[in-house]
């Protein structure tokens, strides 16, 4: 919702002003159709990349509070128009699972608007379960998706 560009711009200046953040890069943004309910406008998406001294749990909390100073409500509406969201794709190589934080984000293998901007970054990560990048990309088609110049 919103002027989306203006949004994601905020959370990567609010990112890299912590000091428990450094050597931030950012993806290109893309832009996709809303997944879920179809009444809303397009999506902006992006990935960003960077080493932190926090662990996953407080880094989720650093991102919410950031959607939240970016005027993010929570409607209890899955996949409803918001703002912005902020998730967490991946820490390190780690596998998480606690009620709060799922890490590898579960549905990121099959997201266009996620491995396209990621593959810019990162294109020959491993995944923690073995699979590459590279495999999983063959499968999604980016059709959806529109680079924004
Ligand atoms: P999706 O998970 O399909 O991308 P969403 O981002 O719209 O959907 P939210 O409503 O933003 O979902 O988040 C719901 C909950 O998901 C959050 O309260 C958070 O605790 C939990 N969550 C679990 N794993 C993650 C993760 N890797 N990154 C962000 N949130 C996560
Ligand atoms: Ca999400
Ligand atoms: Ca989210």
């Amino acid at each position: 919702m919103g002027d989306s560009t203006t949004y994601l711009n905020n959370a990567v200046q609010s990112l890299r002003s912590l000091h428990q953040i450094n050597n931030l890069r950012l993806s290109s943004f893309y832009r996709s159709k809303p997944q879920g309910p179809q009444d809303q406008p397009d999506y902006i998406n992006a990935v960003a990349q960077f080493d932190t001294d926090l662990d996953a749990h407080d880094l989720l909390s650093v991102l919410q509070q950031i959607e939240k100073n970016n005027d993010r409500k929570r409607n209890g509406q899955r996949w409803g128009a918001r703002t912005l969201d902020l998730d967490l794709l991946l820490y390190g190589n780690i596998i998480i699972n606690t009620a709060t934080l799922i890490v590898p984000h579960p549905w990121m293998y099959e997201r266009s608007f996620v491995l396209y901007p990621l593959k810019e970054l990162s294109p020959d990560l491993i995944f923690p379960n073995g699979k590459t990048l590279a495999q999983c990309i063959l499968k999604v088609s980016a059709d959806d998706l529109q680079l924004i110049p």
